[in-house]
C-alpha cells in the first residue's frame, strides 16, 4: 500500500465539488486518510510549486493556488501515486479521457480542479509539506 497528496483547487471548492471530486477516488479504491481545508498564501503556493517556477504559468498558477481556500488530503491504497493520477485525468481537460475528474470538472489547464503527487519522493515531500506526523495515522 503506498499514500500520495492530493489537493482539491480553488476552481473546484469554488464549486461546492469536494464530495464529487472524493466519490471518485474511493470508487477507485482509495482512501482519505488525512483531510483540511486550508486558505494557501501566495508564498506557501509558490514554495509548494517551486519546481515550476521557471515556467511562464507559475505567476498565475499560485495567485490561482491562493486564490481561495483548498482541501489537501492523503489517499491511500495500492499503487496510489499511480491511481490517483488516473482519476485525476490528464493535465489539460481537453486531453482528458471520460469519466476522469479533469474530463468531468476542470475547466481549463491552469483551472485544473485537482493536484496529485506525481512519484514517491515527491509524494513524501509533499505529504510532509501539509501533515505533520501528528496527523497521520
Ligand atoms: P499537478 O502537479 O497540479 O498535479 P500535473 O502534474 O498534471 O498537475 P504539472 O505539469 O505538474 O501538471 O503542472 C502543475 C500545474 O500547473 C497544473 O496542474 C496546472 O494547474 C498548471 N499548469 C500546467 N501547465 C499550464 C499551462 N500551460 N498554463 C497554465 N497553467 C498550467
Ligand atoms: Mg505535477
Amino acid at each position: 500500500t503506498e499514500r500520495t497528496l492530493s489537493i482539491i483547487k480553488p476552481d473546484a471548492t469554488r464549486r461546492n465539488l469536494t464530495g464529487k471530486i472524493n466519490a471518485k477516488f474511493e470508487d477507485a479504491g482509495l482512501r482519505i486518510v488525512a483531510q483540511k481545508r486550508i486558505h494557501l498564501t501566495k508564498a506557501q503556493a509558490g514554495e509548494f510549486y517551486k519546481v515550476h517556477a521557471a515556467r511562464p504559468f507559475y505567476d498565475e498558477l499560485t495567485t490561482f493556488m491562493a486564490s481561495e481556500p483548498v482541501v489537501v488530503q492523503v489517499l491511500e491504497g495500492e499503487s496510489a501515486i499511480q491511481k490517483n493520477r488516473d482519476v485525476m485525468g490528464a493535465t489539460n481537460p481537453a486531453d482528458a479521457a471520460p469519466g476522469t475528474i479533469r474530463a468531468e470538472f476542470a475547466e481549463s489547464v491552469g483551472e485544473n480542479s485537482v493536484h496529485g503527487s506525481d512519484a514517491p519522493e515527491t509524494a513524501k515531500e509533499e505529504i510532509s509539506f501539509f501533515f505533520s506526523g501528528l496527523e497521520l495515522v
